[in-house]
């Protein structure tokens, strides 16, 4: 198997008034069946997922958790706010997004914003399905798109790329029912490889200033017509860390 991978170069400073697809057609030749991969944070600015922190008001809740955390009452309120549960209140704050993705600070951030706090797009995959869709009006070309964050692991220093959203790839490749090397059946392996290719892809775009949010991959078939991550998020039944999460915040 032989890859191409490449950043988009010259990519602007994204605003509300950008439209992704248009920018990417423009400054790239999209082929059929590329991965496009964008960091989320170019696609909560078109979103407009912007927010001045001075206009939240705190509710004493949000006031209670920031205490625990030394931190701005008005951030955990934007994060409160983002989140359907919290896992964890400190000392790392610790909760499900909006969107299935449990992650620290339901993504809120001010990396790479002028001002304000930058939230996440409010459902990944439909922004995703729209890129894919854009890309398809303009170009005629068929793409899978991957929407990326940045994330922590759990027992494991440091973060990668994550996908957030997706559109025209599967999120897993199941390869349950299939043999190895020696005629083995696997039993486990479900391999999430729209996490693979983000974590690559976010090694490509870096976090800092090096101003490439979009990565195509190319040369990897796995374009498909299945959207949506609702296969990544496990349930909370079948969830062992979260429920052991949970039986740690009630007894501290
Ligand atoms: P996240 O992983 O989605 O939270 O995004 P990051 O803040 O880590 O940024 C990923 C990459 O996108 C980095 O190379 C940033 O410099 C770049 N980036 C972020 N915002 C913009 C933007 O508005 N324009 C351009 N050209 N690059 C951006
Ligand atoms: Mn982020
Ligand atoms: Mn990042």
């Amino acid at each position: 198997m032989r890859i191409n991978a490449f950043t988009v170069e010259d990519i602007p400073l994204i605003t509300k008034d950008h439209n992704i697809a248009n920018i990417i057609c423009s400054l790239a030749q999209v082929k059929d069946h590329d991965i496009i991969v964008v960091a989320s944070t170019i696609v909560s600015k078109v979103e407009g997922r912007i927010i001045d922190p001075d206009k939240i008001t705190p509710t004493p809740e949000a006031i209670r958790i920031s205490k625990l955390l030394d931190n701005d009452p008005k951030f955990v309120q934007a994060v409160l706010d983002e989140c359907t549960e919290v896992i964890l209140e400190s000392p790392i704050f610790l909760v499900r997004h909006t969107s299935g993705n449990i992650c620290i600070n339901a993504g809120v951030d001010h990396s790479n914003v002028e001002d304000g706090l930058l939230l996440l797009p409010i459902d990944p995959d439909r922004s995703a399905r729209k890129l894919k869709e854009d890309i398809f009006k303009l170009t005629g070309k068929r793409v899978s798109v991957i929407i990326t964050d940045t994330n922590g692991r759990a027992f494991r220093e440091g973060q990668t790329g994550i996908a957030l959203g997706v559109a025209g790839i599967n999120t897993h490749h199941d390869w349950r029912g299939s043999t190895d090397l020696f005629g083995t059946t696997l039993e486990v392996a479900n391999e999430a490889v729209v996490d693979e290719i983000a974590g690559f892809a976010n090694c490509m775009m870096g976090e800092g200033n090096w101003g490439t949010p979009v990565v195509v991959i190319r040369g990897f078939e796995l374009l498909s017509d299945s959207d949506g991550m609702d296969a990544m998020y496990r349930t909370p039944e079948t969830d062992i860390i979260r429920n052991a999460l949970q039986n740690y915040k009630s007894r501290t």
